[in-house]
């Protein structure tokens, strides 16, 4: 399969990526649009005249309305994308309504209903678990039983770009575990940090009482995001105890603008790196599948880590089955990231935390946490099912100064 579209063929965003996004051009309503090298498809006028039954959709400010037409519109849509875009006949009709992507305001591109957050690496849950508690065992007995996971705060997702204002709170001064109860002061945290993601996006959601087994992932994910979910490290490590996080992880998570969907990522499922002991059966050991998704992490324009996510431990559809177990239901636009990805190796961890062992030992250029003016962006390539790779969204933000 090859598209007309000149500069796509061989490029990140090749006829076999086709990610989802919502642009608005001057002067216009945000709608739904897909990438192809480096234009934006306007599909809401194509789709009028060609007649597509849900051409509706596609004028809507976010992916929701698509998303919640279910699998076999989502394929269907893409067969039909994939054809204009690579059909010479179509291109009178289409060519029209591609746009630079770099001539168009890009948006957040979902509709965000509830947000969760796991904590899938092996690597990344041992060391924050050696970080914070060196006399312990890096790893909760609960761990390797179940993907563990939190409920977050999805009125503070935002579109990648949008500036992360440095959180104030209470926390505690670093070396302040001296003699005596520890005391908190209030102020900006100065353990501001990077976890570097894969989110999932639900398209289809599910009754109330009804659990998504691990065979049904497709049926309910609509694509995958690239997730930044920023931290601060002080604010975190004073409140978490016992009921988990809360204020150092609600002020800002940022998500790529463009969502890719499962179907252009069939290339990019493996085998897990091994499970034991074996998760019980409604986890699905026998057939749950990893992701061969490589990830980098660019700190002010320099590459600090390479984080593989093949070496995740939970599978992304045990993490659904797990969190729908109880019976709680799912919405379209519910999002779930993975937790940091990190791999075994030092320039594979996903936070500075881990980068900098918690603060003790500066990485790159001498740093450990992130300071005022400092950008950060996230960049995810997977195999593409036409033989090379695609990218999936990338996600970038800066570091504004604490609000007095
Ligand atoms: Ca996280």
């Amino acid at each position: 399969m090859t598209t007309w579209v000149e500069g796509a063929a061989g490029s990140l965003f090749d006829i076999d990526n086709l990610p989802y996004g919502v642009f608005s051009r001057p002067g216009e309503e945000p709608r739904v649009g897909v990438r192809i090298g480096d234009h934006v498809l306007d599909l809401s006028p194509v789709a009028a005249a060609e007649m597509l039954d849900v051409h509706h959709v596609f004028q809507e400010p976010s992916l929701n309305a698509l998303m919640a037409e279910g699998r076999q519109v989502r394929t269907s849509v893409r067969a039909w994308v994939t054809g204009l875009l690579s059909d010479e006949t179509e291109r009178d009709l289409v060519e029209p309504h591609l746009w630079p992507v770099a001539d168009v305001t890009l948006h957040l591109p979902v509709e965000v209903a509830d947000y969760v957050d796991f904590y899938a690496s092996l690597d990344h849950a041992s060391n924050v678990g050696r970080i914070f508690r060196p006399d312990g065992e890096a790893l909760l007995p609960n761990w390797r039983h179940l993907p563990v996971g939190y409920h977050g705060r999805a009125g503070t997702v935002v579109a990648s770009g949008t500036p992360v204002v440095r959180p104030m709170g209470q926390r505690l001064s670093t070396g302040s575990t001296g003699e005596g109860p520890p005391t908190p002061t209030y102020g900006a945290s100065v353990r501001l940090d990077i976890e570097a993601e894969l989110g999932f996006v639900v398209g289809t959601g599910t009754a109330l009482g009804d659990r998504v087994r691990v065979e049904e992932f497709a049926d309910h994910v609509f694509g995958v995001v690239g997730l930044n979910d920023w931290s601060a490290r002080d604010i975190q490590a004073w409140e978490y105890v016992p009921l988990g996080p809360f204020l150092g992880k609600s002020f800002a998570t940022s998500i790529s603008h463009w969502v890719t969907p499962i179907e252009a990522l069939e290339a990019a499922w493996c085998d897990l790196p091994g499970q034991d002991p074996r998760p019980l059966d409604y986890l699905g050991p026998d057939v749950a599948r990893g992701l061969d998704i490589a990830v980098e992490v660019e700190l002010d324009g320099e590459v600090v880590s390479r984080p593989p996510y093949r070496s995740m431990y939970w599978s992304p559809e045990q993490m659904l089955a797990h969190l729908t177990v109880n019976g709680a239901s799912l919405r379209t636009g519910d999002l779930y990231a993975s937790g940091t990805i990190s791999g075994p190796e030092p320039g594979q961890r996903g936070s500075f935390l881990e980068l900098s062992w918690g603060g003790k030992e500066p990485f790159g250029n001498g740093r450990t946490f992130l300071e005022d003016g400092d950008v950060v962006t996230l960049r995810y390539t997977a195999p593409g099912t036409g033989g090379g790779r695609i990218a999936l969204g990338e996600v970038s933000g800066v570091i504004e100064p604490a609000r007095d």
